[in-house]
């Protein structure tokens, strides 16, 4: 069983000349050590700090996942030396990249242990990836952007305008998703209950 703590709550806001962004942030602790979703790398400081916070190390992390290779996602990756990196489908160890099929299975499920699975959910990228953990609280899908924030789920075009390489694989796989957890850690705003939003 794991324990999801959720180190920052991403945001999503319009400003002069573009938006000002950052990702969700989550560490899922149990048999194996699991950041997800890194920042920025002038979050450096702030993270580690985090991290320390709740009785970890850097070290003690052994696997870092990048629900997509977004820059605000993968910004501190390089903290993590002791870990696997998996950016989106791609996984990493040092200069050994792996073949694809070397962790993940023809449905698109690379399991970590019998509590977490990453599973393959592209839509805002191609090669998106969420991580499904089972903790103590239920179910909780970390899900990236697949999910900006919860009102995505009532206002498409929140998720639309964040930038979606194919729109029809993402509705799919939201809803999919949705229909699975008892959780959603977005990619740009808090953790949310999906019992409301259950068909
Ligand atoms: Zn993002």
């Amino acid at each position: 069983m794991y324990e999801a703590h959720i180190l920052f709550d991403g945001y999503c806001r319009p400003t002069k000349g573009g938006v000002f962004a950052n990702c969700t942030c989550t560490l899922l602790r149990g048999p194996n050590n699991i950041i997800v979703d890194t920042l920025t790398p002038w979050d450096k400081k702030d993270l580690v700090k985090a991290i320390e916070q709740r009785g970890v190390t850097c070290e003690d992390i052994n696997y870092v996942v990048s629900t997509h290779g977004h820059s605000d996602h993968v910004g501190n990756n390089n903290l993590f030396l002791k870990a696997q990196h998996i950016v989106g489908r791609c996984v990493s160890y040092e200069q050994l990249y792996y073949d694809d099929s070397a962790f993940f299975n023809a449905d698109g499920v690379y399991e970590i242990d019998e509590n977490v699975r990453i599973v393959s959910t592209p839509g805002h990228t191609e090669s998106d990836v969420s991580v499904i953990v089972r903790t103590v609280d239920g179910l909780i899908g970390v899900v990236g952007d697949l999910f900006e924030r919860e009102e995505d789920i009532e206002d498409e075009s929140i998720w639309l305008n964040a930038g979606s390489e194919n729109s029809d694989l993402q509705r799919k796989n939201r809803n999919t998703i949705l229909s699975q957890v008892d959780w959603i850690v977005p990619g740009h705003g808090p953790m949310f209950s999906t019992k409301n939003y259950k068909l």
